[in-house]
């Protein structure tokens, strides 16, 4: 249900979005629509980013961070609970919809734990985002109902580190 309605509609929305825009450049629609579709594909653009990124970030069978995201972590965070401590807390007090994020920012050269209010608000221009939990209602509602929070909890099982520790190998590398 999560990934062939929810994340294929962001997926739908993001292409309608973008060929909007195309013919807004080619003279084809009125280029007053230009906002509407720039805030369209803002939404379903980071909607289809993140689910993306949330399906290869968990696991049946986890692997362990390597030791070069563990050494991150710990530099950033002060150790793996600390970590956790924060990206729960930043995940069960996003606003409505929206996301937890592990994100590394080339300006800093670390790493940020930041929320998404949606997929796209609140976030940090030019974050590129490492792990991602999704906290929508319908991410967790038909097994959790309104208990975010384990929900949450209950994630951590599932994060494949090994998916974490390539992607922050993939960004370093630039
Ligand atoms: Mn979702």
């Amino acid at each position: 249900l999560h990934h062939d309605m929810h994340h294929a509609a962001y997926v739908k929305g993001a292409n309608a979005a973008l060929k909007a825009l195309k013919e807004i450049a080619a003279g084809q629609r009125d280029a007053g629509e230009v906002k509407h579709y720039e805030r369209e594909l803002g939404f379903h653009g980071s909607g289809h980013a993140l689910h993306t990124i949330f399906w290869r970030n968990m696991s049946p069978e986890p692997g362990p961070p390597s030791p070069e995201l563990k050494a991150a972590i710990e530099r950033d965070f002060g150790g793996m609970e600390a970590f956790k401590t924060l990206f729960s807390a930043s995940s069960n007090a996003v606003e409505g919809s929206g996301w937890g994020i592990l994100g590394y920012h080339p300006l800093t050269g670390g790493l940020l734990v930041v929320q998404a209010e949606k997929h796209q608000d609140l976030t940090v221009q030019g974050l590129a985002p490492l792990l991602a939990l999704d906290v929508w209602e319908h991410a967790y509602y038909l097994k959790y109902q309104n208990r975010r929070a384990d929900y949450v909890k209950a994630w951590w099982n599932v994060v494949d580190w090994a998916d974490v520790s390539r992607r922050y190998a993939a960004v370093l590398k630039g």
